[in-house]
């Protein structure tokens, strides 16, 4: 099985499967109870939140385990309008979210909130000039996404924290980092965000398990109300094997980020120059600003018949996010393209493991799959 679909989810680090597997098996306490079975679990769970924040450039103490990505998104939403509650109802988002941060922007409508969602150009990217000409006296959050799921577009978030100061604007800025962690240089500092949510999944750590970043000085809301874990702020016992594979993934992830950054660049690029080569028609509808994630169409050729098609050749790939379950994809229907193109639609993302010779026998099977798709009238 060749696997091009990485940002959907990774296979484990065998060290991080370790880390957890040491965790389920021998130092199973639970960080509450105050035997030293518990102490050390405790203990733990502190030197594996300074690893994530070590790998993040944030403070331990900014850093919140949470159940995944999609929390992380719920969380930072919920707690940004809360603090904002007297100021506003404003919220300016996009419209290539994840569906993580778009379904709690619905519901806040339902609320009473306007939400402006921005729509990107044909490559997926939001220009800061759309936030500007958003941006009220009432807005209380700018939530976008750092790295686009679907495309691999960078989302000028720098550039937003820059024109928010600039406004004095009151409002919060989160961004979903989930897809961008690792794979491009960012501190929280650095991009200027109040709230960064990240996923382990997407870094070789276990699926149900991420965390929030929350800037020191935010009086947070809440997540989870109960036995008070988290300082308080998301109950619940700490999931502490996924917390201690997320953080070997984070570190290792973090020592070799500079090799593994180039290393995805260059089999990207190899990669769309592969398949422009040998596949007829294939457009590259974005090439992708991140190192790992591209977007290209076989106009005409239904996507999901070709996810099947190269599904029973041995290759994983998707035809947008895996959350769409099969449906048309928003980020690609938001970015102006033909209908010809939007339905031939397939998303490339990557990891170390691949090699070259897999990306050759992809275009091989690409290539494969418009003759006989053709030849069967599809
Ligand atoms: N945000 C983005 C950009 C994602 O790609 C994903 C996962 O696909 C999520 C959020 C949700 O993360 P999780 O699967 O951990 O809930």
């Amino acid at each position: 099985m060749i696997y091009f679909d990485h940002a959907a989810t990774t296979r484990v680090l065998p060290e991080a499967a370790d880390a957890a597997y040491r965790v389920m098996t021998r130092d199973y306490g639970n960080p509450s109870s105050l035997h030293d079975l518990g102490k050390q679990a405790a203990k733990e769970v502190e030197d594996h939140r300074a690893a994530v924040a070590g790998a993040l450039g944030c403070q331990p103490g900014e850093l919140y385990f949470t159940s995944c990505g999609t929390e992380g998104d719920n969380w930072a939403i919920r707690l940004a309008v809360h603090l904002g509650r007297h100021k506003g109802k404003h919220i300016i988002t996009t419209a290539v979210e994840h569906a993580a941060v778009l379904e709690p922007c619905k519901q806040l409508e339902q609320q009473g909130y306007g939400v402006t969602y921005l729509t990107p150009d044909h490559t997926g990217r939001v220009p800061v000039e759309a936030v500007e000409g958003a941006l009220r006296e009432d807005t209380v959050l700018v939530s976008m996404m750092l790295v686009n799921n679907e495309t691999g577009a960078i989302q000028p978030v720098e550039a937003v924290a820059g024109l928010l100061k600039r406004n004095k604007s009151a409002a919060l800025l989160h961004t979903d980092a989930v897809q961008g962690f690792l794979k491009v240089p960012f501190t929280p500092k650095s991009l200027g965000a109040d709230l960064v949510t990240l996923s382990a999944h997407k870094i070789g750590g276990m699926k149900g398990s991420g965390a929030l970043y929350i800037r020191k000085g935010l009086r947070a809301e809440p997540m989870l109300r109960g036995g008070g874990q988290e300082k308080g702020l998301r109950s619940g016992t700490e999931a502490t094997p996924q917390i201690a594979a997320f953080a070997k993934a984070a570190e290792i992830g973090y020592a070799n980020r500079e090799k593994n950054i180039a290393y995805l660049n260059d089999l990207k690029a190899y990669t769309l120059d592969a398949l422009q080569a040998r596949v007829p028609g294939l457009t590259v509808v974005s090439a992708g600003d991140a190192p790992h994630i591209c977007a290209v169409s076989l106009p005409g050729r239904p996507s999901q018949v070709v996810v099947r098609y190269l599904s029973d050749k041995g290759f994983c790939l998707s035809a947008g996010s895996a959350c769409h379950r099969g449906k048309a994809s928003h980020v690609y229907g938001a970015m102006n393209l033909s209908k010809q193109v939007r339905d031939g639609m397939l998303r490339l993302s990557f990891a170390p493991s691949n090699t070259k010779k897999e990306a050759d026998a992809l275009a091989d099977a690409m290539l494969a799959a418009t003759q006989e798709l053709v030849a069967a009238g599809r």
